[in-house]
């Protein structure tokens, strides 16, 4: 089995696989480049250490309604860790035995480890992003005014991480007003004395302050003729312009930052650095060590594959 291969539930029927196994589990999930990276990260850690030859990460399609037996039958199975993506995120937060506090602040988790009774989740997303930020174009969330496009699950979880971090602001735009205020909601209790403010995308307030990092969280941007989230030309000068979406790698947003001149990245440092942090939550090691061979299967997937 290779990372390419989609593996089912039924497949689990016959499993013998004596290794530690590691699986993201997504609907759709073909497309998933988890595998490869961590896969490529576990090659490089077994090197220098031989109990990783053993480590091997699979990719499942579960729908919706499978995850419960799914995560259970994994456990049976003797599984060691779990991701979780769209749209599983959310979904597994009633299913796990345990979860980190920040975890439950975003509501979400994207990666679990295996405790005997269960599983115990996590969410990685946050640090992925700010590690991404720190990384691609040197900004930190701690102490920065941040303007934050979308109000879903990525959006949720960004403006957790922002707010733990202690942000000097933070301003919310979304498209749809009730997802915005159902999200401002669930952030106040968070907020504490930090300034949270939302507003729609089209009406940008006169006051929102200079040298914010603007971060598009909305999926806009993920075909080709999507309007950009936001015109960046009515944002009095922004320090620097991160968009999650990697595919496709240059968004309309960036396209325009970049006529700006404006310091900009897409979300493949954040793809890297969250599959790190969760690989450290399985193995002990740390992210710093497994971000780079999982960023170089990423530039370079023919080699890596
Ligand atoms: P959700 O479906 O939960 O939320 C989608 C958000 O996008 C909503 O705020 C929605 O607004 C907004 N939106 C959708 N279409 C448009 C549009 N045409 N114009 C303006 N706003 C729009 O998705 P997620 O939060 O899970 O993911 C959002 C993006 O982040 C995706 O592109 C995903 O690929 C990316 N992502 C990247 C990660 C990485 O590691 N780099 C990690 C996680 C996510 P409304 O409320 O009005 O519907």
């Amino acid at each position: 089995m290779n990372s390419e291969t989609t593996l089912t539930l039924s497949d689990l029927d016959s499993w013998d696989f004596s290794g530690t196994a590691l699986a993201v589990l997504g609907h759709p999930i073909k497309h998933s480049l988890s595998p490869l990276m961590h896969n490529t990260a576990l090659a490089d850690l077994a090197v220098e250490d031989p109990r990783f030859a053993t480590w091997q990460y699979f990719r499942f399609d579960v729908p919706p309604d499978d995850l419960p037996i799914a995560l259970r039958t994994l456990h049976q199975k003797g599984f060691h860790g779990i991701n979780l993506t769209v749209p599983h995120k959310v979904l597994a937060v009633n299913e796990v035995a345990e979860i980190a506090p920040a975890a439950r602040s975003v509501g979400a988790v994207n990666t679990l480890r295996r405790n005997e009774s269960g599983w115990s989740g996590f969410n990685t997303d946050g640090y992925g992003l700010a590690t991404a930020l720190e990384e691609s174009v040197q900004r930190e969330l701690t102490g920065a005014h941040v303007v934050l496009l979308g109000a879903g699950g990525a959006a949720r979880g960004a403006a957790v991480e922002c707010l733990h971090r202690g942000c000097a602001s933070l301003w919310i735009a979304n498209r749809t007003a009730k997802n915005l205020e159902s999200l401002l909601d669930t952030l106040r209790p968070i907020a504490g004395d930090i300034p949270l403010h939302g507003f729609a995308p089209s009406e940008v307030p006169s006051d929102l302050p200079t040298d914010a990092i603007i971060v598009n969280a909305t999926s806009a941007g993920l075909h080709e003729d999507d309007p950009t989230p936001i015109d960046l030309r009515g944002i009095a000068r922004p320090t620097a312009v991160f968009d999650m979406i990697y595919n496709p790698s240059r968004t309309p947003l960036l396209r325009e930052a970049e006529a700006l001149d404006l310091p900009h990245a897409n979300g493949l440092s954040m793809l890297v650095h969250q599959g790190a942090k969760a690989l450290e939550i399985w193995s002990d090691i740390p992210a710093s060590r497994t971000a780079p061979p999982m960023a170089a299967a990423l530039a370079h997937p023919q080699s890596a594959a």
